[in-house]
């Protein structure tokens, strides 16, 4: 029986890397696969991973429809076997269910790789569709750590620096670019909800005015 899988996880915590390793598992072993992305961070038609690997892939643009893509190719004579799309949460609820329907019209298994949560701890619509319809939703625990050490469950936009948990929902950018004016970083449920970033834990650890990391919050903090 093929399935729809979801696999979902923070940002940084290796989703291209295990679609890029399963991609090779499944051609090293003579199967076809066809791989869509979204804004990957290598430019469009890449799949990228950061680890330094990169694969063509398929752009799929506002409007893209998956299943005539599928179907198209298949008229055409061409042959796929499975289906990998990487950045699921930046598709639409439409764009979902068309993965759907290649699964259970075309036959074909469909792992899709996505940010559960944006940078204000809501689902992406693309995510809650995947959550919806998937038949298998694996959380994946290659984890990503937040600077204070522990697990981190959250995503948090930085803009010039500073954390910020409003604006839209889509702006691309990536973590590890503390120059750029968007970025992102992966942070525990605590320092997302108190706005720590790593560079504020360390400018805080100078400066006696601010609050001291470990320190208990008063209730109407917390
Ligand atoms: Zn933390």
């Amino acid at each position: 029986m093929s399935e729809l899988v979801f696999f979902s996880g923070t940002m940084d915590c290796g989703k291209s890397t295990l679609a890029l390793q399963i991609e090779h598992n499944r051609s090293t072993r003579g199967l076809q696969g066809m791989i869509f992305t979204r804004n990957d961070r290598a430019g469009e038609g890449r799949l990228s991973s950061r680890l330094g690997l990169v694969t063509d892939a398929v752009e799929a643009r506002d409007g893209f429809d998956f299943h005539s893509h599928l179907v198209r190719h298949l008229t055409a004579g061409g042959r796929t076997d499975y289906v990998i799309v990487d950045e699921a949460q930046f598709l639409t609820p439409d764009q979902i269910d068309q993965l759907a329907r290649i699964v259970d019209d075309l036959g074909m298994d469909v792992f899709a790789f996505g940010i559960a949560t944006d940078f204000r701890t809501r689902l992406f619509p693309g995510s809650q569709r995947l959550m919806e319809l998937a038949d298998r939703i694996e959380v994946l625990q290659v984890e990503a750590l937040c600077w204070c050490g522990a697990r981190a469950t959250h995503n948090a936009r930085t803009v010039g620096g500073k954390m910020v948990v409003e604006g839209a929902q889509v702006v691309v950018g990536d973590v590890g670019e503390p120059t750029a004016e968007v970025g992102y970083e992966v942070l525990c449920r605590r320092h997302h909800r108190r706005r720590l970033t790593a560079a504020g834990a360390r400018a805080g650890a100078l400066s006696p005015d601010v609050l001291p990391v470990d320190a208990p919050t008063a209730p109407h903090m917390r």
